[in-house]
């Protein structure tokens, strides 16, 4: 049998994760190739919702500001008015300091590939991933090529085949589905009134839906736990869509997908796989905003594998340093929230809901948007944090 195709940093997925370790470590000089089972630009089915700490995170790693996103046509909205709803009736409506910003996903991820590929990575597309050695950092496609990463990452997205081989569980299993959330999107022809975001409870228990501007259509979405409410969500996903008056529903395209709600691991990895992204659980458990945390995970673990490769340890202590002190303390915080809101919702008090986000709707907004972050507040605030952890988690 030939020697496979061996590199420094083998990448398997090119979304946001994939692209951005990609870059990092190119950028550095290593040898990188990423590999996607897509063809880019791929459609990728998603909110499309992105926050102020995106941008700054993407300022960070590539120098490029939101001004250049939004003049080449990656970032095609922004807005600061958002609404909260319980069902139809109108619970809250407010302009916010910073805006959200909505991003073409295929225009997007393809924007964040090419930045990886001009810094010197190698990308190979159209061939899946069927096999992994994760302890040998050796991926097997099904185009019949083999290849080896002295360092290997698995940022292929939330079914991962890198994942389930690390976890030695089958990718798909039962296992698998613990704390992720299924989706329901819906793609309808735009009606230009409509550009303002909105979240809308009470169609399902433990998820809500949603209504975003997209790029030449609506973005209609619901989501819910996985282990929840997943049986009812076609039907309340069809309630919602049928209040929705201006959804001309004939004419939409509509996909079931899942995401990350909270079944994030600082597990990473093993020995020289780490896993980044989706497929390591990293979205909020909150909103199942994920795209930041594609981000800052694959800038992690592009970090990680840069001061442990000219000595040849293993990447993976470090890795899981940094990803518990920047992402795990806030994904646990999020959970706890998470759990918090949901169960009083079950009560179906949304008055209080209405109540809290009337009063306090700055300090959550500046959670949401990333300007501060819980770490930022325990350390503000050490005594309430240490015993509010010591409560939650
Ligand atoms: C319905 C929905 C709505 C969402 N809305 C938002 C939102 O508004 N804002 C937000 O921040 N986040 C949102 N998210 C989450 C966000 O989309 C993800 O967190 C983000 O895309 C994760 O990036 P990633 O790079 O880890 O994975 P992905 O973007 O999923 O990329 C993974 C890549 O791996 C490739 N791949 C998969 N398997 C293989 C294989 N076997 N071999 C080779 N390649 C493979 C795929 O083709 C893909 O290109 C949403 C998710 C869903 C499902």
């Amino acid at each position: 049998m030939s020697s496979p195709h061996t590199v420094d940093a083998l990448i398997v997925g090119a979304g946001p994760a994939g692209a951005t370790a990609g870059y990092v470590l190119a950028r550095e000089g290593l040898k990188v190739l990423i590999l996607d089972k897509a063809r880019f630009p791929r459609q990728k089915i998603c909110g499309g919702l992105v926050t102020w700490k995106t941008l700054r995170v993407l300022e960070e790693i590539f120098g490029i500001s939101p001004q250049t996103l939004r003049s080449q046509g990656t970032l095609f909205h922004s807005t600061r008015e958002y609404t909260l709803r319980n069902r139809r009736r109108l619970l809250f409506a407010e302009h916010q300091r910073d805006p959200f910003y909505f991003v073409d996903r295929g225009r997007y991820d393809q924007f964040w590939l090419d930045k990886a590929i001009a810094a010197g990575a190698d990308a190979v597309q159209g061939d899946r991933v069927t096999g992994v050695d994760p302890d040998a950092g050796m991926v097997h496609t099904r185009g019949g090529k083999t290849y080896r990463g002295k360092a290997l990452i698995g940022a292929d997205g939330v079914l991962s085949r890198v994942k389930a081989s690390v976890m030695k569980h089958a990718a798909g299993g039962r296992r698998h589905y613990h704390g992720m959330a299924a989706a329901m999107v819906a793609h309808v022809p735009d009606r230009e009134d409509m550009a303002v975001p909105g979240l809308s409870f009470g169609y399902v228990p433990w998820g809500y839906a949603w209504s975003f501007p997209g790029p030449g259509y609506r973005n209609y979405g619901m989501l819910t736990l996985k282990t929840r409410g997943a049986k009812n969500l076609r039907a309340a996903f069809h309630e919602f869509l049928k209040s929705r008056s201006g959804a001309d529903i004939r004419r939409a395209s509509i996909y079931s997908r899942l995401l990350p709600y909270g079944c994030f691991t600082d597990v990473a990895g093993s020995k020289c796989t780490l896993l980044a992204g989706d497929a390591c659980g990293l979205a909020d458990p909150f909103l199942g905003e994920g795209i930041f945390y594609a981000h800052r995970s694959g800038q992690l673990a592009a970090e990680a594998i840069l001061s442990t490769h000219r000595v040849g340890w293993s990447p993976l202590n470090q890795y899981r340093h940094l990803l518990r002190r920047s992402i795990i303390y806030e994904l646990q915080f999020a959970s706890a929230w998470q759990h918090i809101l949901y169960r009083l919702l079950r009560l179906g008090d949304y008055r209080l809901l209405a109540i809290s986000v009337r009063y306090f709707h700055r300090p959550i907004e500046d959670v949401v948007q990333g300007r501060r972050s819980f770490n930022w507040r325990h350390r503000h605030n050490p005594a309430l944090y240490q015993m509010a952890a010591r409560c939650l988690f």
